[in-house]
């Protein structure tokens, strides 16, 4: 089966304002692919980071967008967990070998032959992928996500990337009834992260930069908010949580961060 064209959103430059409307070129469905009409994707720093890094790093036009979620337009003969019709997602990763120790334990992301991305690199085939800015993408079927019919589409989208980013550490970590918890920042991933901690029992308080925020985190089930400056801020939350998650893009004085945790917490 021949590739075939999809209408896509391709930034040209490392501005993000330079979109330009293009035509790209999907694989062929393989027996173990799921073709996938696109409903929505977000936008993630991530993209803009990449976008930001075209002229430099890529030094070709680009489609971003790995928060992905639509609607299965087709299936491989071997798919049996998807059907036509199903609500689905896509994040980060769209193949990768399947056979390798890091792929049977479900690290796909340290595959020995290279997890393929969902943009910014090349498929196994040696064709650039390209993100979800896009009317349609093909994935292996490992790597498509079901959507639940109360899960709205479009709020959907960002727990793709912004959603897994904080859910895994908060899980990983076994973050749980009662555990305070420290969020720093509470932008694209804060906002969720104080969800899911608020959700899981934790007793959470945002770590901000600005008043503007504090009902904002309370809304999202924040108890605290704190704004941390000088150091006399910090010595009044010593030790007083048993994790932290930091959310932002800037360097961060970890020696001031790190006295925020109980230490009987952290080493054990
Ligand atoms: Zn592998
Ligand atoms: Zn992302």
């Amino acid at each position: 089966m021949a590739r075939t064209e999809v209408k896509a959103l391709e930034a040209t430059g490392s501005d993000f304002s330079t979109f330009h409307r293009t035509v790209i070129k999907r694989r062929e469905l393989r027996p173990d692919d799921v073709a996938i009409d696109i409903k929505y994707c977000g936008i993630c720093h991530s993209d803009i980071s990449i976008v930001e890094g075209i002229d430099t790093l890529f030094k070709r036009p680009l489609v971003p967008g790995h928060e992905i979620s639509g609607v299965v337009s087709a299936i491989g003969q071997n798919v049996n967990n998807f059907k036509v019709g199903d609500r689905v997602g896509v994040g980060c990763f769209i193949d990768s070998c399947g056979k390798c120790k890091y792929c049977r334990a479900g690290e796909e992301q340290f595959c020995e032959k290279g997890v393929i991305s969902v943009f910014v690199g090349d498929d196994y085939d040696g064709n650039p992928t390209e993100g979800g800015y896009s009317q349609s993408i093909i994935v292996k079927d490992r790597f498509v996500l079901s959507i639940p019919d109360k899960l709205d589409l479009a709020e959907a989208s960002p727990l793709l990337c912004a959603g897994i980013t904080t859910y895994n550490p908060l899980k990983r970590y076994g973050i749980k009834a009662g555990s305070r918890v420290a969020i720093v920042g509470l932008g694209g991933l804060g906002h969720i992260a104080t969800q899911f901690a608020s959700k899981m029992g934790a007793e959470v308080t945002v770590i901000g930069h600005s008043e503007s925020k504090a009902d904002e985190a309370k809304q999202f089930g924040a108890k605290a908010y704190e704004i941390l400056k000088t150091p006399a801020d910090f010595d009044r939350l010593n030790g007083h949580f048993d994790f932290l998650l930091s959310t932002v893009a800037v360097k961060l004085d970890w020696n001031q961060y790190f006295k925020l945790l109980d230490v009987k917490n952290v080493f054990g």
